[in-house]
């Protein structure tokens, strides 16, 4: 019988196994791809408090050596469900047979939300991507286009610019929920170009992406821009179907937890972007992670 089940090895989910094991709890992590969560993919985090500057690929490993080092155990599965049991103990159902703990820790973060227009599915990977750091490489010296107007576009355009010769940020409103500090960074390079008031409205190429439509949501005036590949960075959405009967969710999807972590059921806990909360950074995942695992082991008792 494990302690504590933490179901995702982001940042919140990492975060929780360390405060765990440092509670003298038995601790294992379920995790359905690879360890790191977002922020494996984030090129630069510059604003988390006591770093200066670090890749979010070195965060995210500092972060899984921290945990296994406490003695985090690691499993590589999919969590299909969670029931609580008549005793107070929990069982995870999983793709590889069912887990026993006394108390569950979801985080499973958010994952990436698609533009929903034609041809998108079809030519992921061949010209459209949701991850700057994972593909950018791939176009060195080429023009691309970035598309949205939050922290993740941004910083994928920024990135991007290093080494694109030409980066289009395309965003539907005028104003960016992203830092000003980022965006003010980013309008002084040369090799970008702003298309604002303006959405994404076809993909154009056969078996690769050899440029877009943009439609300007103000005016009605579509151009073509040509360029080899699209980044899509429209935010995230939830993925906690499989626990929808045991925790209540918003109409989001988003799992219904406030500060303290809980959500209605006892022994279960929810800590980072999955749940329902104003600001998702890593400051406040990680933060998430400290308090689930802290009520989860005075539940654990
Ligand atoms: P986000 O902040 O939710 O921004 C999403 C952007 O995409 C918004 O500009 C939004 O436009 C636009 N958008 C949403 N749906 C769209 C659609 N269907 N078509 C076109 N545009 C659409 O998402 P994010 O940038 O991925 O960031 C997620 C969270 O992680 C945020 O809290 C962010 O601050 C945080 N983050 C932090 C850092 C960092 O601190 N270093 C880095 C990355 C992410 P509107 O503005 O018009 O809604």
């Amino acid at each position: 019988m494990n302690d504590i089940i933490i179901i995702g090895a982001g940042t919140a989910g990492l975060s929780a196994a360390i405060y765990a094991r440092r509670a003298g709890k038995k601790a294992l992590i379920l995790e359905a791809l690879s360890y790191g969560g977002q922020i494996i993919n984030t090129p630069e985090v510059e604003n988390y408090p006591g770093i200066k500057n670090i890749s979010g690929f070195d965060f995210a490993t500092g972060l899984y050596e921290q945990a296994a080092d406490l003695g985090a155990e690691i499993e590589y599965v999919r969590v299909t469900g969670i029931e609580s049991n008549a005793d107070g103990s929990k069982t995870v159902h999983t793709t590889d047979g069912d887990r026993e703990c006394k108390a569950v820790i979801i985080a499973t973060g958010a994952k990436n939300r698609p533009l929903g227009i034609e041809r998108e599915e079809e030519l992921t990977g061949s010209g459209v991507s949701y991850c700057a750091t994972c593909d950018g490489a791939f176009y060195k010296k080429k023009s691309v286009a970035v598309n949205g107007g939050g922290n993740t576009a941004i910083e994928d355009a920024g990135f991007l610019s290093n080494f694109c010769s030409k980066v289009y940020v395309i965003h539907r409103r005028d104003e960016f929920r992203a830092d000003v500090h980022e965006v003010e960074k980013l309008k002084a390079k040369e090799n970008v170009e702003f298309i604002l008031d303006s959405e994404v409205t076809a993909l154009l190429g056969d078996d690769e992406l050899t440029g877009i439509e943009v439609t300007n949501k103000k005016t009605g005036e579509k151009k073509e821009l040509e360029i080899s590949g699209l980044f899509i960075a429209i935010g995230q959405m939830p993925d906690n179907t499989a626990f929808a009967s045991v925790v209540d969710l918003d109409e989001k999807g988003y799992i219904i937890g406030k500060e303290d972590c809980l959500t209605n059921t006892p022994g279960v806990f929810t800590a980072g972007d999955c749940r329902t909360k104003a600001v998702r950074q890593l400051t406040t995942a990680a933060a998430d992670g400290a308090v689930a695992a802290l009520a989860a082991a005075a539940y654990c008792g």
